[in-house]
C-alpha cells in the first residue's frame, strides 16, 4: 500500500495485500488503490463508517468456510460447534444492546431483514403505509420494482410540506382511511428525531403492526443518544454497517415471542439459505465495541457534529431541510445558495476535490432523481476518524469552496491538497 496511506488498517492490510500479490496481483492492485483512496478522501455519505481493524479481520477469516444453515443447536451441517457459540453470543449482544428479547442476525442486509419482516407480518396483497423514498423512505419500503412493493399494496404517507417534518396528525388521518396491516417508520433521509411511540399509537388505533426501521440510526439507539424503538415496535430491521459501525449485515429484533418465531422462519428458509457466518463473527464483534462506554462517547460526537457541520453550512448560506438536524445526517438544499447548482453537480466537483457525498431529492424536489437540488451529508465516518466541532467548520468551509466555485478545476485541486493533509491529520481508525 502506498506511503500517503499512514494508517493502522495499514499494518493488517499490508499482510494481507502481500499475500494477495503473490496470488492476484490485479486485485492487489485495485484493493492497494481503495486502501489510499479510503485513506486520503474524507466521507461524508450518511449511511458509512470506517470499522475497526479487529471487525475488518474477523470478516476476512476462516469463519466463512461453513456451512451452517438453521439456528444453533438445529443446523441442517455437522461441525457447526463454534459457529453455534458465536451465533448465541452475536444474539445476546444484540438483545443487550438494544434491550429487547430476541435477535436475529444472519439477514445478509438492511433490504433481507426487511424481506423476512414483511414475511413474518403479512400476507401477499396486504396494505402497508411507508413514506416514499423522494421524502426520504428506503426503496425497501415499498418502491414498485422492489419485492415490498411487488408483493404488497403500498400506501405513501408524507411529509408536512411546510415544515418538512413527519406531520403525526396527518398519518394518523391517512391511517385511518387506509386500514393498513403494516406501519413502517424509520428512514434513509429523514434529519429528525423519530416519536415511535405516537406511531405505536397510530398503529394500534387501526390494529396495525408497526416495523421501525433503524437502518441509519441503529448506533445513536443503541448509544442511547436517539429514543429507542422498544417497547412500541412490533419488530425492528436494522443495517449492521451504519452508524453501528459493524460489518455489512442486516438484523431483525423484537419484543414478541410469536412474532421472533415468525421472524426466524421467515429469514431460514424463508428467505435465505446459508447465513454468511464470518459476517456473523463480526457482528458479534462490533455488537462488544458497541457495548462499551467509549461507543456511547463516539455517537454523542458523532450527533454534535453533526450539528456544528449543519450550522456552518447555514452560515455560508444553505439551506438545511427541516430546518437542522438532530442526528448524524443533514439534507442540504443548495438552492437558495446557488439556484443553478444541482446536486449532481456538486457531488461530482466534490469527488473530485476528495469530499465524498451523495446527491439526494430534497422534499418536493423539482429536478429528477438523478440530477436533485440536495446533498445528503452524514458525520459517522469523520467522526470515527476523530474529527470534531471545530474540524466541521473547516470541513463546511471546503464544501463551500467547492459548490461555490463552480466546478473550476484549479480550485479542486487546492481542496483536493488540504483535504488530503487533513486526513493525514486523522488517519483512519484502529
Ligand atoms: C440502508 C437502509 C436499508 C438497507 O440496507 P442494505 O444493507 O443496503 O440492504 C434499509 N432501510 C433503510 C431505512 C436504510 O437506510
Amino acid at each position: 500500500m502506498s506511503t500517503t496511506a499512514n494508517t493502522s488498517s495499514d499494518a493488517i492490510s499490508r499482510s494481507m495485500i502481500e499475500l494477495l500479490e503473490k496470488a492476484d496481483p490485479t486485485v492487489a492492485n485495485i484493493m492497494s488503490e481503495e486502501g489510499v483512496r479510503q485513506a486520503t478522501t474524507l466521507e461524508l455519505i450518511a449511511s458509512e463508517n470506517h470499522v475497526s481493524s479487529a471487525v475488518m479481520h474477523t470478516m476476512g477469516s476462516w469463519m466463512t468456510n461453513k456451512y451452517a444453515e438453521g439456528y444453533p443447536g438445529a443446523r441442517y451441517y455437522g461441525g457447526c460447534e463454534y459457529y453455534d457459540q458465536v451465533e448465541n453470543l452475536a444474539r445476546d449482544r444484540a438483545k443487550e444492546l438494544f434491550n429487547c428479547g430476541f435477535a436475529n442476525v444472519q439477514p445478509h442486509c438492511g433490504a433481507n431483514a426487511n424481506i423476512a419482516a414483511f414475511m413474518a407480518l403479512l400476507s401477499p396483497g396486504d396494505r402497508v403505509l411507508s413514506l416514499p423514498i423522494k421524502s426520504g423512505g428506503h426503496l425497501s419500503h415499498g418502491l414498485k420494482p422492489n419485492f415490498s412493493g411487488t408483493f404488497f399494496e403500498i400506501h405513501d404517507y408524507d411529509l408536512d410540506p411546510e415544515t418538512e417534518l413527519l406531520d403525526y396528525d396527518a398519518i394518523e388521518k391517512l391511517a385511518h382511511e387506509v386500514r393498513p396491516q403494516l406501519i413502517i417508520c424509520g428512514y434513509s433521509a429523514y434529519p429528525r428525531t423519530i416519536d415511535f411511540a405516537r406511531f405505536r399509537a397510530i398503529a394500534d388505533s387501526v390494529d396495525a403492526y408497526l416495523m421501525a426501521d433503524i437502518a441509519h440510526i441503529a448506533g445513536l439507539v443503541a448509544a442511547g443518544v436517539h429514543p429507542s424503538p422498544f417497547p412500541h415496535a412490533h419488530v425492528v430491521t436494522t443495517t449492521t454497517h451504519k452508524t453501528l459501525r459493524g460489518p455489512r449485515g442486516g438484523l431483525v429484533l423484537s419484543d414478541d415471542e410469536e412474532i421472533a418465531k415468525k421472524v426466524d422462519r421467515k429469514v431460514f428458509p424463508g428467505s435465505q439459505g446459508g447465513p454468511l457466518m464470518h459476517m456473523v463473527a463480526a457482528k458479534a464483534v462490533a455488537f462488544h465495541e458497541a457495548l462499551q462506554p467509549s461507543f456511547k462517547t463516539y455517537s454523542q460526537a458523532v450527533v454534535d457534529n453533526a450539528k456544528a457541520l449543519a450550522e456552518a453550512l447555514v452560515g455560508h448560506g444553505y439551506r438545511l431541510c427541516s430546518g437542522g438536524t438532530d442526528n448524524h445526517l443533514m439534507l442540504v438544499d443548495l438552492q437558495p445558495r446557488d439556484a443553478e447548482l444541482t446536486g449532481a453537480d456538486a457531488e461530482q466537483w466534490l469527488e473530485s476535490a476528495g469530499i465524498i457525498t451523495n446527491k439526494n431529492g430534497i422534499p418536493n424536489d423539482p429536478r429528477p432523481p438523478r440530477v436533485t437540488s440536495g446533498l445528503r451529508l452524514g458525520t459517522p465516518a469523520l467522526t470515527t476518524r476523530g474529527l470534531g466541532p471545530s474540524e466541521m467548520v473547516e470541513v463546511a468551509a471546503l464544501l463551500d469552496r467547492v459548490m461555490g466555485s463552480g466546478g473550476d478545476e484549479s480550485t479542486c485541486a487546492a481542496v483536493r491538497e488540504e483535504v488530503r493533509a487533513l486526513c493525514e491529520r486523522f488517519p483512519l481508525p484502529h
